[in-house]
Formats: C-alpha cells, sequence, structure tokens
C-alpha cells in the first residue's frame, strides 16, 4: 500500500467480513442516507437506532438542501449504498459538519474516497464540499451481495490509467499539457496498474483480496491527484470517447463498463499495448462490450469519427492524443471489428 504516510482522504479505515458490525451503537446520534436494498441488507447488521433515513431520490441541490433543513439535530451522518447514497451523505456532512461514515455496499465508483459530494445544479452535474469518512467501512460480506460484475465495474476507472497516463505523458511531450507535468505521479499510477493486474482473478471472484484491491487502489490513486488538483493521470480519452456517446445516445452508462470500452478504443489509437490491456480487461470480466451496454455498432462508429470534433469544440477538455488524430471510417471499423454490438 502507498497510502499510509501519505495524503489521502480516507482519516480511518475498517474492513473486513463484518466490518460494519455494531457500527450504529458507537457514533452517538445519527442520521442515515441510503436506497432501498443496500438499506435493507445493513441496517439490522450495523445495529443502533438512527434519528432519521433517507431515502435518496435526486441529488438535485435544491431537494438535498431541503432534505437537511429537516434532519434532527445528529452526531454524525451514514452513507449506505452507491454512489448516490454516499454523495448525499458527504452533502450533509459537509453542510451540517457531522462526522461522516461510509458504508459502500457496491464498489462501482469511487465515491466513498474522494472529498467532494457530486450533486445536480439545475440538472448538470456539479462536484461540491468537502467531507472524509471516518471511518470508511469496507464490509465485504455486505459488498458481496450487490451483483458481483457491478463491484469488478469499480476496476474501469483505475484501468483508465493505463490511456489516460498514456494521454499526460503525451500532452506533456507536445508542450500541451495544462498541469506541471509529474513523473512521479506516473509513476504511481504505473504501481497501482501493476498491483491490479497481480489479483484480477481475485477481483473477478469478488474475494476479499480483490475487493480490497480496488479499494486500496482507489485511495492510493487519491494520493496523486488530491494533492496534484487534477485526475490526469486516471482521466483522458477513454472518458471523452464515453461522453461523445453519453451525448449522443442521450443516456447514462455503468461507468466502470463504458470506460472499459473506452480504453478498448484510445488504447489502439494510442498504440499503447491494446492486447495486453484487453486481456486484462477480459481476465478481470470487466464488461466492456458494447453489446452489454446496448450499443449498435453505427453509433460507437460514428462516435469514435466524430470524437476529435466533439473534443475541440470543448476547450475545458484536456489535450490528448484525440487532438492530433485523423481517424477514419475504415481506421474505426478496424478497431472495434472484433466487438459484439446490440441489434
Ligand atoms: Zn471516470
Amino acid at each position: 500500500m502507498l497510502h499510509q504516510k501519505e495524503h489521502t482522504n480516507v482519516l480511518d479505515l475498517r474492513t473486513g467480513q463484518d466490518a460494519c458490525k455494531g457500527i450504529g451503537k458507537e457514533i452517538g446520534k445519527f442520521c442515515v442516507m441510503t436506497m432501498d436494498i443496500p438499506w435493507k441488507v445493513t441496517k439490522d447488521k450495523m445495529g443502533g437506532t438512527p434519528e432519521s433515513v433517507v431515502f435518496i431520490e435526486t441529488m438535485e441541490e435544491s431537494w438535498l438542501d431541503h432534505m437537511c433543513e429537516g434532519l434532527p439535530p445528529c452526531d454524525a451522518v451514514v452513507g449506505i449504498g452507491g454512489g448516490m447514497a454516499i454523495d448525499a451523505a458527504k452533502y450533509v456532512s459537509w453542510k451540517k459538519g457531522w462526522r461522516l461514515i461510509s458504508i459502500p455496499t457496491i464498489l462501482s465508483v469511487d465515491a466513498f474516497t474522494t472529498p467532494a459530494a457530486g450533486i445536480r445544479r439545475n440538472h448538470e452535474v456539479a462536484y461540491v464540499g468537502h467531507a472524509s469518512p471516518d471511518p470508511l467501512v469496507i464490509d465485504f460480506g455486505i459488498i458481496r451481495t450487490a451483483p458481483p460484475e457491478l463491484n469488478i465495474a469499480g476496476i474501469g476507472d483505475l484501468l483508465s490509467m493505463h490511456t489516460a497516463s498514456f494521454d499526460w505523458t503525451y500532452a506533456h511531450l507536445k508542450g500541451k499539457s495544462e498541469f506541471t507535468y509529474s513523473k512521479s505521479s506516473i509513476e504511481k499510477a504505473q504501481q497501482i496498474l501493476q498491483m491490479l493486474y497481480g489479483v484480477l482473478g481475485d477481483i473477478r471472484d469478488n474475494t476479499d483480496k480483490g475487493l480490497m484491491a480496488i479499494v486500496e487502489g482507489y485511495i492510493d490513486l487519491n494520493t496523486i491527484c488530491l494533492p496534484a488538483g487534477h485526475f490526469r493521470v486516471e482521466e483522458g480519452s477513454e472518458h471523452y470517447l464515453f461522453y461523445e456517446l453519453e451525448e449522443r445516445l442521450k443516456r447514462p452508462f455503468v461507468h466502470g463498463y463504458i470506460v472499459g470500452l473506452g480504453i478498448y478504443v484510445m488504447s489502439q489509437l494510442q498504440e499503447n499495448n491494446f492486447e495486453f490491456i484487453k486481456n486484462v480487461m477480459d481476465e478481470v470480466k470487466l464488461p466492456y462490450q458494447p453489446q452489454l451496454l446496448d450499443i449498435k455498432k453505427e453509433d460507437l462508429l460514428n462516435s469514435i469519427v466524430n470524437v476529435r470534433k466533439y473534443v475541440e469544440s470543448r476547450p475545458k477538455l484536456w489535450y490528448t492524443v484525440i487532438n492530433d488524430s485523423s481517424i477514419t471510417h475504415e481506421w474505426a471499423e478496424h478497431a472495434i471489428k472484433d466487438l459484439q454490438f446490440a441489434q
């Protein structure tokens, strides 16, 4: 583990098959931000009696603020669930100044390790506030009640370091990097990837070791990104392709799956060990096939051909291999020839 002496956003970490057992009895007065299924699998195990249990309906800021105002006085807020429930708890913790306890019941997104809460402000995503879990509770028994492929999805935003780090180095060599280039950040990202490559079978099987590798991967990624103030090692061309797809198809995707598809295409554009990273995604059984994402061949083709135009029309997006590409229809056809599509 890299993170022990370094800057992370996790104040305390509690892990184990029954890590959340009894925690409701040790945190004073508390309220819970959750959703139906996560609450069902957690409430008896964690014990204690919350002052209030809120089922999160939306992340719209106005809804969250109204909900916050209605909460009884507490010492702590417990987030139990996936990204939305955890982010809502972070928001309450930040607004009220209450202690945050995060109990992710699924590892598909990294909300449980990052400080800001992802909310919607007039339907646009915004990241606000700052909250650190004390503790972050990784209860393997509870996490294994989630569909295993959704926990595997958690590796998507880590494997993206393969292509994103390449993009950052590429931009740097072209004199186009938006941030001061850090070789040690790239090296640390490589160390996290190496750690993950060693436990792909465990991640695929959702063993304790595999689930912990995803959590540690995220915490270690924070030690790179939080001090730097940006996520350049982890976000690049692979994300930009899926932004284009999301806008084109007007629907959201499981983040880790669609990032996997982005890695599949962009590692080829980069000529960056495509076969290797494809084998990694296959071995860990990350569902990146367009068929599983209900994406038609024509849509993906159009998206790949259009991605440069898309990126260039958004000056906020960082410089990547896409900016210098001249992607033809033929290239796109070739790049996706082995994928399976929705009809
Ligand atoms: Zn991402």
